[in-house]
């Protein structure tokens, strides 16, 4: 990276006075966590994308919860990353000095707040939360298995036995009603409320910091000109130069947790 787009990068910084920060799938991937995207990426046989969709659900929910079940287990051994930590750390000095900050995540891992990220605005929702189809009600569940019929259940192998679980066998509410990760899955629509929370939070900030996603899918895509309009600073960190890299003003090029530690060892001007 070069000195001079650091030097600007961290002369707005440290001077912010409301920072808004993205994160994507690279963030994670660095903790060891699955994108289930590109070559290998697939479960068994089957793309991500056919499973974290409701047509997926409607045809067997318990392959869909066997998949959510293993994501979980891999999760739970992921731990977060330096640049989860520098985050974190940025967030409680910008705090303490009484400015904004908001944190956007398309992740679902939960490895932000294990990192001490107080209250992201987790745009396709979390793997650790989930809906009743029947009263609508949302809750925590850390359970692994998510239910006992599902311990030792999940392999990525496409030679796993395939074994069908039963109706009687999928996670239930207090009301009787069937479980359903609280996830955003393909072709469904992001929480009003969530929209709601990044835009305040990008709308009128002095730097938007966008990491480990290409920002070109929807509603993030729309965060770039957002924080443009009102001279925000943009700037990117990923492994490799991406869609968005010509929309921002600097780009860092390389993992997140080895460049958002020292980029962000700033306090606030
Ligand atoms: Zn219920």
């Amino acid at each position: 990276m070069s000195e001079t787009s650091r030097e600007r990068f961290q002369s707005t910084l440290c001077r912010a006075r409301k920072i808004a920060v993205l994160t994507g799938a690279g963030v994670s991937a660095e903790s060891g966590i699955p994108t289930f995207r590109g070559a290998g990426g697939l479960w068994r046989r089957y793309e991500a994308t056919s499973l974290a969709s409701p047509e997926a659900w409607r045809r067997d929910p318990g392959l869909v919860w066997e998949f959510y079940n293993h994501r979980r287990e891999r999760a739970l051994g992921c731990a977060p990353n330096p640049g989860h930590h520098a985050l974190a750390q940025l967030e409680a000095r910008w705090r303490e000095a009484g400015r904004a900050f908001t944190l956007i995540t398309q992740n679902i891992d939960g490895l932000h707040e294990k990192a001490g990220s107080r209250s992201p605005v987790r745009l396709h929702g979390s793997l650790w939360q989930v809906r009743c189809l029947s009263c609508g009600s949302v809750t925590e569940n850390r359970d692994v298995p998510i239910t006992p019929a599902f311990a030792g259940s999940g392999s990525p192998d496409p030679e796993a036995p395939a074994r069908r679980f039963t109706a009687a066998e999928l996670p239930r509410c207090g009301c009787g009603g069937v479980l359903r990760p609280h996830v955003v899955w393909f072709g469904e629509a992001l929480q009003e409320s969530d929209l709601a929370a990044a835009a305040a939070g990008v709308e009128g900030c002095d730097l938007l910091l966008v990491v480990g996603t290409s920002a070109v899918v929807y509603p993030a895509a729309g965060f770039v000109p957002m924080a443009k309009r009102h001279g925000a600073l943009i700037a990117e960190v990923n492994v490799e130069p991406s869609a968005i890299s010509g929309l921002c003003d600097v780009v860092f090029t390389g993992g997140s947790g080895a460049i958002l530690p020292s980029l962000l060892d700033v306090t606030p001007a």
